[in-house]
């Protein structure tokens, strides 16, 4: 019998029944009192000035940087995980400090007295949409200072989350790893979501970019990267298409790293699609 006071989350699909002082799948949002909140709300784990082309953003004003932000927590299970050791972890398992809205857009304002190419916020590191009462708040305040807001996601939240943002966000980079039925439920992933978010983000004038890692025998096939790149031509011809190469990761260590000549070779298959294709890690 469930307890009076467990509660559904709604912010991704996996629409969690968490019970009163529990942790969703992602170990970041928790019942409090019957009502589901952001537990890692102002919980910062990793806070760094990044260069804009490392988001990757090769499009959203280059040569600038961003003070990059992350907390823990996320709600897809990859096993090629690049950020494992605080995007899979939960509040007990990685250090993280209390950073109020107000003191990180104060920080950044400081970095951008000192360093005018430093242009405003990244939410990142960890899937920032697990925290997105946090996102919406540095935003808000980000832009009542001049700053802009740049969002790199998996891009797996509900649409109301999607709406709450949008306005907020000036640039986004989501991923999309890849459309085979058993690869997106390895990773814990419905390809339709994802897409969906990338559609009401590029329609909405968010400045789009798309990241796809190229893992070997999992979505390095010419027709998968031809049928992402043809899809994203097909929402908005403006979005940005990133293939980056992988290396062995977390619970993934026995793919070999992607031949750097395949990933050029599916580069040209993608622009036969998108404008804009970029090749990362190589
Ligand atoms: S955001 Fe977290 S708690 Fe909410 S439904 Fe998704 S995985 Fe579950």
């Amino acid at each position: 019998m469930s307890d009076a006071r467990t509660a559904t989350c709604r912010t991704c699909p996996r629409s969690c029944r968490i019970p009163e002082g529990g942790v969703g799948f992602c170990r970041s949002r928790r019942n409090v009192g019957g009502t589901i909140v952001a537990g890692n709300y102002g919980r910062v784990t990793s806070l760094a000035v990044d260069p804009i082309e490392k988001k990757p953003l090769a499009r959203f004003r280059p040569g600038s940087t961003l003070l990059s932000v992350g907390s823990y927590g996320c709600n897809l299970r990859c096993p090629f995980c690049q950020n494992h050791q605080i995007a899979q972890a939960g509040e007990r398992d990685v250090p993280w400090s209390e950073v109020s809205p107000e003191r990180l857009v104060a920080l950044a304002c400081d970095q951008h007295r000192q360093d005018r190419r430093m242009i405003g916020i990244a939410y990142t590191y960890n899937e920032p949409l697990v925290g997105w009462e946090y996102v919406r708040d540095c935003a808000r305040l980000a832009h009542e200072h001049g700053l802009v807001n740049a969002l790199v996601s998996n891009g797996y939240a509900n649409a109301e989350v999607i709406d709450q943002l949008t306005g907020l966000i000036d640039a986004a980079n989501i991923d999309l790893k890849g459309t085979d039925p058993s690869f997106c439920k390895e990773c814990g992933y419905d390809v339709a979501i994802v897409k969906g978010t990338i559609a009401s983000l590029a329609h909405a004038g968010t400045h789009v970019e798309v990241t796809t890692l190229v893992i070997p025998g999992k979505n390095d096939t010419s027709e998968e990267i031809a049928s992402i790149a043809r899809w994203l031509h097909e929402t908005d011809d403006g979005i940005v298409y990133h293939l980056t190469r992988f290396f062995p990761c977390w619970r993934m260590l026995d793919v070999p790293p992607t031949p750097v000549e395949r990933v050029y070779e599916l580069a040209d298959v993608a622009r036969k699609y998108v404008t804009h294709v970029h090749v990362g890690n190589c």
